[in-house]
């Protein structure tokens, strides 16, 4: 499968956007993981995949998608999240870069008014590719800031970052089927073998 087939039924078990967004590789505890967002085209099928753009969307704007920029924001959310998920000091780098990326993320915001109601809404060019981190970004912010933050967990199989809503507050992984079962599976085998040994 390449990377837009995949990115097409990409688990969304981050369950918030921008927990999904740091999930876009293979998997963080691989020795090299798969970055699935390699081009205009996977970042376009992905936005489609979380439904930040529809299916009608006709393109982006020439020249408005830099793939540096996209794994940069990545790469900082990922970092400040496992940070805190492990209970490490957030490094001073990974804060102000992301203190960068709030201070453009609040420049988008416009106060509008619809009918009674004044909301808060974030404006940007609907046609440039690397506008859409804007809401990934806002989507951060609010989860930093939000009692969910004590919710967020590290799959102990693939690395992959979720919001874990049971009420127990139980969940292990990110997905049961791909992830648990197969850690399941794998120790049983290990302590079949073992017997047999
Ligand atoms: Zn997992």
């Amino acid at each position: 499968m390449n990377h837009t087939e995949h990115l097409k039924c990409i688990s969304l078990d981050g369950g918030l956007l921008c927990l999904d967004f740091i999930n876009t590789v293979s998997g963080y505890t691989e020795d090299v993981p798969v970055n699935y967002i390699t081009g205009e085209g996977e970042w376009l099928t992905w936005l489609k995949r979380v439904e930040l753009v529809g299916e009608d969307f006709c393109g982006f704007q020439k020249d408005s998608f830099h793939s540096n920029r996209i794994l940069s924001v990545r790469e900082t959310l990922y970092k400040l999240f496992t940070s805190y998920v492990r209970g490490e000091v957030v490094q001073e780098k990974i804060l102000s870069s992301f203190n960068r990326e709030v201070g453009w993320m609040n420049k988008h915001l416009q106060f509008i008014s619809e009918g009674k109601e004044i909301t808060e809404k974030l404006v940007f060019n609907s046609q440039s590719a690397d506008d859409y981190l804007l809401p990934i970004i806002r989507s951060a912010k609010e989860l930093l800031i939000s009692r969910d933050l004590k919710s967020v967990k590290e799959c102990p199989n693939c690395g992959w970052l979720f919001l874990d809503k049971t009420k127990s507050n139980t969940r292990r992984w990110c997905n049961m089927k791909a992830c648990g079962n197969k850690v399941k599976t794998q120790k049983y085998y290990r302590r079949v073998s073992g017997k047999l040994q």
